[in-house]
């Protein structure tokens, strides 16, 4: 895996021909949060208020509390835009947390990252644990070295949709880089 440093002095305009799905090799680059969202409390308050769903508040929430990872740090935490960012005009992308390929520069955000090592994403599962996109680029990340978790509703742990994630992730020889918590 790369440093932070590495991230800062890439090219961020994308490449003209992308690497396929599942191939980029990417790193993670964290936003400059705002004063007082250092506080990981105040990051979840400022994602309520840019219109976080639920289910990515409470994925916050649960990591603040208790780990897997540890969220210490509002970077941790991905978020849009709040009412007043949208008014002053703010880049939409600028509170985001991205993973970067280094090798064509296309950009993917994540949900959580608590280290430029490990991602997490929130899912509720209605609609399977992401589009295949996304699915395949997190096996990548992982089979690259990283750490995916997914948090899923409690329900929903240790049902098929549990055993589809690890299955996937199985195939591609990564199981052991790959978490599924049920909130
Ligand atoms: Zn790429």
């Amino acid at each position: 895996m790369l440093q932070l440093s590495v991230v800062d002095k890439l090219k961020k305009t994308p490449k003209a021909k992308p690497c396929p799905d599942g191939q980029h090799l990417d790193v993670i680059q964290h936003p400059q949060v705002p004063p007082g969202e250092e506080d990981p409390r105040q990051r979840v308050e400022a994602m309520r208020r840019s219109g976080a769903t639920q289910n990515e508040i409470d994925g916050a929430l649960h990591n603040i509390a208790t780990g897997t990872p540890l969220i210490t740090h509002g970077a941790m935490l991905s978020r849009g835009l709040t009412p007043e960012e949208k008014d002053a005009n703010k880049n939409g992308d600028e509170q985001k947390i991205w993973a970067v390929c280094i090798n064509c520069h296309r950009k993917r955000e994540v949900d959580h990252a608590a280290s430029p090592e490990s991602v997490a994403e929130c899912k509720d599962v209605q609609r399977g644990w992401g589009d295949a996109t996304q699915r395949s680029n997190n096996i990548k990340f992982a089979q690259d070295g990283g750490s995916v978790t997914y948090k899923i509703p409690l329900s929903r742990a240790g049902g098929p949709t549990s055993r589809a994630i690890w299955n996937a992730f199985k195939d591609a020889g990564a199981q052991s880089r790959v978490k599924i918590v049920g909130l």
